[in-house]
């Protein structure tokens, strides 16, 4: 392999050129429009611009990405994760044209794309599932009784669905109706496939996911957990590896029941099967990622390995050389994502322009970043501006690394999930590792951040008043 495309944007296309240039392979970067001077484009040694910022023109625009690839000779193409990822139509074209995806095979992605095409390839291999219909459901009628079988609360779920959209809480029979035929026709909007299935809904669950690998040989191995469930809208922000509360066994069991999921599939490359715990140690089987995650630096923190360069040599057909008792957990790691939200108001999106922009640096820290001081944060793309990731020998050396990693990180212009990060970190039942998937519901306030902004923002004024007496006094001096 000489030479690879990446056809993404931001900061996961320069983390993945990272390595790529590491193995002494050429990199071809694409850009829309809006992105001709973002950090991914100059750090290629090529680029080409591939049309407008709306992503149907550009990132998603598989035809226009092979041709270019053809043209400048690239031997693979590594997606990153979301635009083409996950869609299979491309890969196989990308294969048609004897070019190397960097992923699994198309057969995979289209199982473990859709929710229930998932859930029916692992039920031979006794992975436990939420309790819930296996098959897409229709008639109103059937999924009541179905709903109320499994007993209220229940989620209605899209079976294309992802990024935590298409999904329903329904509290009792008396919504079922109308919210099944909302989230029908969501889930057409949305996905172009309005097939819906039901399951329990989970009252008090942890979201751990096994970050699995597998070579072209039929070797798979699974390099641990790592723990999400610090989430807004059903989306992650934070995550961790390992989990406060996986014991050793629990872990091997988790571990196994992955790379069974697997299997199923006849996975190759790197994937994550999400598992959601409950609050009695029972973990179920959500839905498997057939992609790089955007949290797979914690879990290269932890192992020392570097999961690009693996799925680089599994691409080039190459054995993992790893057998599972070789690899180790060693520490503890976060990671923020550092979104361009505004946690004071819901997380909304937060556009314009990065006034100021200054990344932390030292020892166990690391920023996978993608934008640059004065770069114009837009509405077309995912608002994720970098991640910064903090490493420790503990996970209270870990909390305090990342601590000081974000009051050193400097973003203005626009609001972030930096002030969200730092309230989390200093949560005590964050702290004690004592928290599920309803931590943002339960604890955060956005009143509390509030306050704690305007109060800085008045001692820092008042530093400055003291600064600027202290000059007088100094100026005047001489006279005196
Ligand atoms: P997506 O593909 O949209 O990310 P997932 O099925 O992976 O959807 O679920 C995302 C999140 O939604 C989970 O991490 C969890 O917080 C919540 N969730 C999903 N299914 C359930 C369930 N059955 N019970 C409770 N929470 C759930």
């Amino acid at each position: 392999m000489k030479k690879i495309l990446v056809a993404n944007r931001g900061e996961i296309a320069l983390r993945i050129m990272k390595t790529v240039k590491k193995m002494g392979i050429k990199t071809v970067a694409i850009y829309s429009t809006a992105d001709r001077e973002a950090p991914h484009v100059t750090y290629a040694d090529e680029a080409v611009c591939i049309g407008e910022p709306i992503a149907s023109a550009s990132y998603l625009n598989g035809d226009k990405i092979i041709k270019i690839a053809k043209k400048l000779q690239v031997d693979a193409i590594h997606p990153g994760y979301g635009f083409l990822s996950e869609n299979a139509e491309f890969v196989k074209q990308v294969e048609a044209n004897n070019i190397i995806f960097i992923g699994p095979k198309s057969e995979s992605i289209l199982i473990m794309g859709s929710k229930i095409a998932a859930k029916e390839a692992v039920k031979h291999y006794n992975i436990p599932m939420v309790p819930g219909t296996k098959e897409a459901i229709t008639d109103v009628k059937e999924a009541t009784a179905i709903a109320n079988k499994i007993g209220f609360p229940v989620l209605i779920k899209a079976s294309a669905g992802g990024g935590g959209k298409g999904m329903r809480i329904v509290e009792n029979e008396h919504e079922f109706e109308a919210q099944m035929s909302r989230a029908i026709s969501e889930a057409t909007h949305a996905f172009g496939d309005g097939s819906v299935f039901i399951e329990k809904y989970i009252a008090s669950p942890r979201h751990i996911e096994i970050q699995i690998m597998a070579d072209s040989l039929g070797h798979t191995v699974h390099l641990f957990e790592r723990e999400c469930s610090i989430q807004r809208r059903h989306q992650k922000v934070i995550e961790e590896a390992p989990s406060a509360v996986l014991s050793p066994a629990l872990r091997d069991k988790m571990g196994e029941a992955a790379i069974k999921v697997a299997k199923a599939c006849k996975y190759i490359g790197a994937g994550t099967v999400e598992f959601l715990l409950d609050d009695t140690n029972n973990f179920y089987f959500l839905e498997m990622n057939t992609r790089l995650q955007v949290e797979h630096p914690v879990t290269e923190y932890i192992t020392g390995l570097d999961l690009v360069e693996l799925q680089i040599k599994i691409a080039r057909g190459e054995s993992l050389n790893l057998i599972q008792a070789d690899i180790e957990i060693k520490g503890h790691a976060f990671e923020l994502r550092v979104y361009a939200e505004d946690p004071l108001n819901d997380f909304l999106p937060s556009i314009g322009t990065l006034k100021v922009y200054k990344m932390p640096e030292g020892n166990n820290i690391r920023v996978d970043n993608g934008v640059n001081e004065g770069a114009e944060v837009s509405i077309y793309y995912d608002p994720l501006l970098s991640k910064l990731i903090a490493y420790g020998d503990t996970r209270e050396d870990a909390i305090l690394n990342m601590q000081n990693a974000i009051n050193a990180y400097k973003i203005e212009g626009i609001c972030t999930t930096l002030g969200f990060g730092k309230f989390v970190f200093q949560n005590a039942a964050f702290r004690e590792g004592n928290f599920d998937t309803n931590f943002v519901n339960i604890y955060y306030e956005p009143k509390i951040l509030q306050e704690k902004a305007e109060r800085e923002a008045k001692l820092a004024a008042l530093i400055a008043l003291k600064q600027y007496q202290k000059d007088l006094k100094q100026v005047r001096l001489p006279n005196s």
